[in-house]
């Protein structure tokens, strides 16, 4: 399928590797120029050259921490205005709620939530100007089922989905659409985190923790991020024009609910 989005350009923040990683490479598969960003220079570089030899786009890679704000200002300024943006960061370490201070619920609302929402308003009204404009935002399947130690991520992130649900319709037929994509359990350094923390504090062995978790999806294994890049990019295509406001998960069917 022809996503019509060739020749555009996405902002796509934390993706050197894991999951914003796989969203920038499935754009960079249908002709969609980058601006990627991560902290770690060495492995954003490798991300930038690798993309760009197997596509033949343009990408500019920006060693910035996103959660602030003079990150923020050097991704946006090394190519303003893009058509598409993939607001994306790194999650909240696990914990118990006991052990978290104001500073710790801070940061996780300045990288979950509030750090989205910056640069939200930072492109939305050029998108709108343009008549087109595609944003998706990495969040969780915390947000529609909590995970116990994850805390301050079910917190932070269900701050966004709330505001996104509001401003995603009220700039509905603009031609900007608005998504948040929730992952279950995804095959990254992220994931391994958790999982080793879990052994840790039960004192089970790590094998057995994480063949425990992938017995518990129906699928029966962890997503793959290219699964997830392949839908960010499908959500940023023209065909998607008529999906906004939603929270789509991809889980492998590990949320039990009907709906
Ligand atoms: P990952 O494999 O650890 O990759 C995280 C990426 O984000 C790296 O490129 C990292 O590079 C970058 N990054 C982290 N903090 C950043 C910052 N402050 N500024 C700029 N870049 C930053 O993580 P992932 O699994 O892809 O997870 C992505 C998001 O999805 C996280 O918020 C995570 O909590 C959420 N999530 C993941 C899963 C899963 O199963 N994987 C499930 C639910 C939710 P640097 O470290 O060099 O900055």
């Amino acid at each position: 399928m022809d996503l019509g989005i060739a020749g555009r350009w996405a902002t796509v923040c934390a993706a050197s590797k894991g999951l914003g990683r796989a969203c920038a490479e499935s754009l960079a598969a249908n002709g969609v120029n980058l601006v990627i960003n991560a902290r770690g220079a060495e492995a954003l570089d490798e991300a930038a050259r690798a993309i760009r030899a197997a596509n033949g786009v343009e990408v500019i890679a920006v060693a910035a921490d996103i959660t602030t704000p003079e990150g923020r200002r050097a991704v946006l300024e090394a190519r303003p205005d893009p058509d598409i943006l993939v607001n994306n960061a790194g999650g909240p370490p696990p914990g118990d709620f006991r052990d978290w201070e104001e500073a710790d619920w801070i940061a996780a609302l300045q990288a979950n939530m509030l750090t989205a929402i910056a640069l939200l308003k930072a492109v939305i009204d050029p998108m709108m100007a343009r008549g087109f404009g595609r944003i998706v935002n990495i969040t969780s399947s915390a947000v529609k089922a909590p995970i116990a130690e994850l805390g301050l991520s079910n917190g932070a992130r269900s701050g966004l989905t709330g505001f996104v649900a509001g401003v995603a319709r009220a700039v509905a037929g603009s031609g900007v659409t608005i998504n948040n994509i929730l992952p279950g359990r995804f095959a990254t350094e992220r994931l391994a985190a958790n999982l080793a923390f879990v052994s840790r504090r039960s004192g089970r062995p790590l094998e057995e923790v994480r063949r425990e978790a992938e017995a518990r999806i129906p699928v029966g294994r962890f997503g793959e991020p290219r699964e997830f890049g392949e839908l960010c990019a499908y959500l940023c295509s023209t065909q998607a024009a008529y999906i906004t406001a939603q929270n789509i998960l991809i889980d492998g069917g590990a949320y039990p609910g009907t709906f």
